[in-house]
Order: structure tokens, then C-alpha cells, then sequence
């Protein structure tokens, strides 16, 4: 990655200003992208992707678009937000169309907000197109129902991402009763974030269970209850990036528990036999 991010910005600078698109990949599966998205990418003059969004979305840029990866991983950011906007700004004032592509949908934990903010403040006309989300991509995957008539009548999407290394979950919500929780970027929490459930009440067989890769042909799923969960998950090795469902619908029909079957099978004719 070169020092100065806007190096990369090779054109000069244009009287009329291009447009940016924010458009969300969806999660895993190349295929769970809109339409409109898709013929933004088909059309872009340069495309400035993360890490999540699958780069065989790539494969549908035109010969001569400019393609900027700025992805990021837990700890590590490979370049900080406030250059990622910049560069938005400089490639937009260079007359080119930008797809700023990120994985699920741009407004779910995708930093979305500070973006769209920034274009707006340097007067960059700049365009939402939503994603599908992880959530609903792995719940559509594992035929786990975020809300159900019989189980859940609201659905709290919550990070259990770690700020200033304490986690800094609003636990009432996650608490709330007839309802299914899903954290995002809880993978390296869970076990944390399944003690304090339990500590502040929560029932310990409640159905719980992670999903990771969802949606792609890696996925694995693992279920269980708040009380084992974390274990399984341990013995399992999932790959990041993974979800974590919480609720009585993990269990509202038999499905997600088939998967997870599959993936303890696959895992035990894959992993080498200890001693
Ligand atoms: N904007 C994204 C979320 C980015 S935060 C969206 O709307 O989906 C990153 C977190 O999303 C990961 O830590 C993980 O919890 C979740 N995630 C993203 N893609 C996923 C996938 N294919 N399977 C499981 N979880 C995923």
C-alpha cells in the first residue's frame, strides 16, 4: 500500500465533478447483489473495495476501471476511514464515477454514515444502494427465521466488537424477551458475551448459533445453547467473518441443526486425528 493514499488518484483534476455510489455486495454469495448494483459496476471508472465484499464482484468492471482495495482486518486497519474518504473525494473531483463497495449493506456496521457525511460536507454528490446485510443472508442460508409468530417479535442487531478493549454491548436489548439477537463481529467475544447473558439472567439452554462464511460455499454452522455454544465454536475452528444468532428461533425448525451437523462431519473427516 503506498504512503499517501492519494497517489493512487492518477488523473487530474476534472471540472465536473463524478458521483459516488456507497453499494452494499451483500454477504458472501456473489449472486445476492442488486441489480442496480451490478450495472454500477458494470459502468464505474474506478471501484474502492473492502475486504468483505467478494472480489469475484470484481470480474464485472470494465477493462479500464481503477480498482483500490482498502480493506481492513480486526486491529489492523489498513487505511484509516478518514483517508478512504479523502480518496472518495479526490477521485470524484477527477470527474470519475466511484462505486465504494463494501460487504453486506453500507448501513449495517459498514461505516456507511461517516462516509455519506463527509461527501456531503465536500458537496460530492454521492448515492446509497443497500445491500443485503449479513443477518438476513445467513438467516436466509440457515432457514433461521429472524422473527417468527410462535418465537420472536423483534430482531436487535448488536456489534460485539470490543471498544478500548471492554465490551460495550447495551445488555437490556440483548436481554429483551421474545426477541432474536445477532451480533456482528462477536466471534472473538463470544465466549464473554455468553458468560454475561447468563450472568444477568438469561436462560442458559437458549438456542444459539453462528454462522460463518455465511452464504458462501464455505459456510459452516454451528448450534447450540447460550451455555455450550462458545465450547462448540472452540472445537469447531471457524473461519471469521462469522455471525452470531441468538434466540428460540435458532431452533424453529430443524434445518439450521442439519447444517450444523454437516459441518461437525465435514470437520471430522478434515481435521487430523490428535496423538
Ligand atoms: N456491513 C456488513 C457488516 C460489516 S461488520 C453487513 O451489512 O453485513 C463485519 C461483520 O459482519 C463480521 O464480523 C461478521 O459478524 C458479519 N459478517 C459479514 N459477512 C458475513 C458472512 N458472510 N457470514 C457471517 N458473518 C458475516
Amino acid at each position: 500500500m503506498e504512503n499517501n493514499i492519494l497517489n493512487l488518484v492518477k488523473t487530474p483534476p476534472s471540472s465536473t465533478a463524478g458521483h459516488i455510489y456507497l453499494v452494499g455486495a451483500g454477504p458472501g454469495d456473489p449472486e445476492l447483489i442488486t441489480l442496480k448494483a451490478m450495472r454500477l459496476l458494470q459502468q464505474a471508472d474506478a471501484i474502492v473495495y473492502d475486504r468483505l465484499a467478494n472480489p469475484q464482484l470484481l470480474d464485472h468492471a470494465q477493462e479500464n476501471c481503477d480498482l483500490i482495495y482498502v480493506g481492513k482486518k480486526r486491529d489492523q486497519h489498513s487505511l484509516p476511514q478518514e483517508q478512504i474518504s479523502e480518496l472518495l473525494v479526490a477521485l470524484a473531483r477527477c470527474g470519475k464515477n466511484v462505486v465504494r463497495l463494501k460487504g453486506g449493506d453500507c448501513f449495517v456496521f459498514g461505516r456507511g454514515g461517516e462516509e455519506v457525511d463527509y461527501l456531503n460536507q465536500q458537496g460530492i454528490k454521492c448515492t446509497v444502494i443497500p445491500g443485503i446485510t449479513a443477518a438476513t443472508g445467513c438467516a436466509a442460508a440457515t432457514q433461521i427465521p429472524l422473527t417468527h409468530r410462535d418465537h420472536a417479535h423483534a430482531v436487535s442487531f448488536i456489534t460485539g466488537h470490543r471498544q478500548n478493549g471492554k465490551i460495550d454491548i447495551n445488555w437490556d436489548l440483548a436481554l429483551c424477551k421474545d426477541s432474536t439477537v445477532v451480533f456482528y463481529m462477536g466471534l472473538c467475544n463470544l465466549q464473554d458475551i455468553t458468560t454475561e447473558l447468563i450472568k444477568r439472567g438469561c436462560p442458559a439452554d437458549k438456542p444459539f448459533a453462528v454462522v460463518a462464511q455465511g452464504t458462501s460455499n464455505q459456510q459452516q454452522v454451528v448450534v447450540g445453547d447460550l451455555s455450550n455454544i462458545a465450547k462448540k465454536v472452540e472445537n469447531a475452528a471457524l473461519a471469521s467473518p462469522a455471525l452470531l444468532i441468538l434466540g428460540d428461533v435458532v431452533k424453529a425448525n430443524g434445518y439450521a441443526q442439519s447444517l450444523a451437523n454437516q459441518t461437525a462431519l465435514k470437520l471430522a473427516t478434515t481435521l487430523p486425528e490428535v496423538g
